[in-house]
Formats: C-alpha cells, sequence, structure tokens
C-alpha cells in the first residue's frame, strides 16, 4: 500500500511522526483527507481533531490552528499546540472550559472575549479528542 510520513510539530516539540495511509485535517475551508500522491499545497487549520489513518489502526490528535503543509512524500502540520488523544489531560481541559466560559459570561472588552472563545475552541476540541479514544 502506498504511504507517506506525518509529522506534527509544535514550537515546543516534535508531537508525533508515523508512516500513514490517510490524513484527514478540518482547513480553514473545510475538511480536507488527504491520500497519498495529493498535490503539494499549504493551508492553514482551524482549531480540530486531526485523524491519521495507518497500518494497524488510527490515531487522533487535537490541534489548535497552525498549517499544514502537504509535500511529494510528506505531511507536516505545525501547530501552535498539539496533543494525541491519549496525552490529553481531561481534568485540565475541563478546568480551562470554565475559565474560558466564566470570561465569556463576564462583561469585558472584545480582545478578551476573543481570547475567550479561543481557549474555549482548544478545551472543547481536547476534550472531544478524548471521547474519540
Ligand atoms: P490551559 O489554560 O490549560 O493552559 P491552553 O489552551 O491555554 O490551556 P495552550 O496554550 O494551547 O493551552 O497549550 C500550552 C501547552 O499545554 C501545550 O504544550 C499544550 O500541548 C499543553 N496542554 C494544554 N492543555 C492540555 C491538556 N488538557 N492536556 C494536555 N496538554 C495540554
Amino acid at each position: 500500500m502506498s504511504t507517506f510520513l506525518v509529522e506534527i510539530v509544535t514550537p515546543e516539540r516534535k508531537v508525533y511522526e508515523e508512516t500513514a495511509t490517510m490524513v484527514s485535517v478540518t482547513g480553514s475551508e473545510g475538511e480536507l483527507g488527504i491520500l497519498p500522491n495529493h498535490i503539494p499545497l499549504v493551508t492553514p487549520l482551524r482549531i480540530a481533531p486531526v485523524m491519521i489513518k495507518r497500518d494497524g489502526g488510527t490515531d487522533v490528535a487535537a490541534v489548535s490552528g497552525g498549517f499544514i503543509e502537504v509535500r511529494k512524500d510528506k505531511v507536516v502540520i505545525l501547530a501552535e499546540s498539539a496533543e494525541l488523544a491519549q496525552d490529553i489531560d481531561v481534568e485540565r481541559a475541563e478546568q480551562a472550559k470554565e475559565r474560558a466560559q466564566q470570561r465569556l459570561n463576564a462583561k469585558q472588552d472584545e480582545v478578551d472575549f476573543r481570547r475567550a472563545e479561543m481557549a474555549m475552541q482548544r478545551a472543547m476540541n481536547r476534550l472531544n479528542v478524548r471521547h474519540k479514544l
């Protein structure tokens, strides 16, 4: 079967590196399924799950924005933060969600509201990915 390398990298570390048969991500224009020999592209990602199919199973990661770069025989996901489903701390994500909810409920300026919305999306994405495990 035709395969390609998938890497998930953050400014802090390399989160993931495996040989895959398919990757699905949510780009700014919607869902994107990458199969071997996909045309090269770079596109921004939403705060959403990333699913990687490989021989022997499927991996899921919570990716908090960034970009996907599809090269000839390698896919690189460059994310602001990313965690594999099994590494997600549920209690931390629930606390982050609660904090974000309080900030969204409080009357505050637009910048803080937007930041709270992003924090809420990151927390909900982590909880959602964890539940897919
Ligand atoms: P928090 O308020 O809990 O820090 P956050 O959304 O602000 O959440 P980020 O700035 O996206 O956190 O990430 C900071 C670092 O913490 C990254 O390395 C990220 O992978 C890690 N991280 C954040 N939340 C979790 C979690 N629930 N489980 C595991 N790692 C997490």
